[in-house]
């Protein structure tokens, strides 16, 4: 909605300058000055309200582009904005809608703190992540496993965390950084998943396994735990 103050402001310094150019000479043929404060006012103040706008479309785009690579198929991702944060009492970090026949909706909500978290993933060297990045990056892994197609928690959960390297890399993050990654979640977040997300499937020769090399216990070599 803040754009649309940012588009009003932008507009009322439209409307003064429209006005000045009206009456720019007064009644005796004397030039009124261009009204320089009152439309730069207007103008900062309206680049002020649509930044935090531009910003998050920027940011949808570039993890729709993502997601949609690992989905296979065009999806979108939407970044919760402010007004929708204040009101929303839900647990889940991410959300996908299911249609009236059960098929998930090809486009996902992520909470405002996941798509802050993930901005600052891509605006960082992605060498360190922390724990919030990680978890981040995954909701938007497991999210787009429910854009493919998924409904099971416990299926969709343990696909993505087989697709998490391949995520990390299309947000750009080097191989070492990728894999450091998918594994620190494996092992350290996916364990504690309430057990619902978990699944005794999940892991090396378990049924949910897909065989990739990209699986994270096929990178750390572990045994099925
Ligand atoms: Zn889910």
């Amino acid at each position: 909605m803040i754009h649309w103050i940012g588009i009003a402001l932008f507009a009322a310094a439209a409307a003064s300058a429209v006005r000045w150019w009206i009456t720019r000479y007064d009644s005796l043929g004397r030039a009124r000055s261009f009204p320089w404060f009152t439309i730069g006012f207007f103008v900062v103040l309206g680049i002020a309200a649509v930044t935090p706008w531009f910003l998050r479309i920027h940011l949808e785009h570039r993890l729709s582009d993502a997601a949609s690579e690992v989905v296979g198929a065009r999806v979108d991702v939407h970044c919760q904005a402010f007004g929708g944060a204040f009101f929303d009492v839900g647990a889940e970090l991410g959300y996908v809608a299911f249609g009236p026949d059960g098929v998930p909706e090809r486009s996902t909500l992520i909470k405002r703190n996941q798509c802050r978290d993930l901005s600052a993933y891509l605006r960082s060297t992605k060498e360190a992540p922390s724990e919030a990045h990680i978890i981040a990056v995954h909701v938007l892994s497991h999210e787009a496993m429910h854009m493919s197609g998924l409904t099971d928690e416990g299926e969709t959960e343990c696909l993505a965390v087989q697709r998490d390297y391949e995520m990390t890399r299309l947000l750009g993050a080097p191989e070492a950084s990728a894999r450091y990654l998918a594994v620190s979640y494996w092992q350290s977040i996916y364990p504690r998943m309430s057990s619902e997300y978990r699944s005794e499937e999940c892991g090396a020769g378990g049924a949910l396994d897909k065989g990739t090399p990209e699986a994270p216990w096929a990178i750390t070599g572990t045994s099925f735990q």
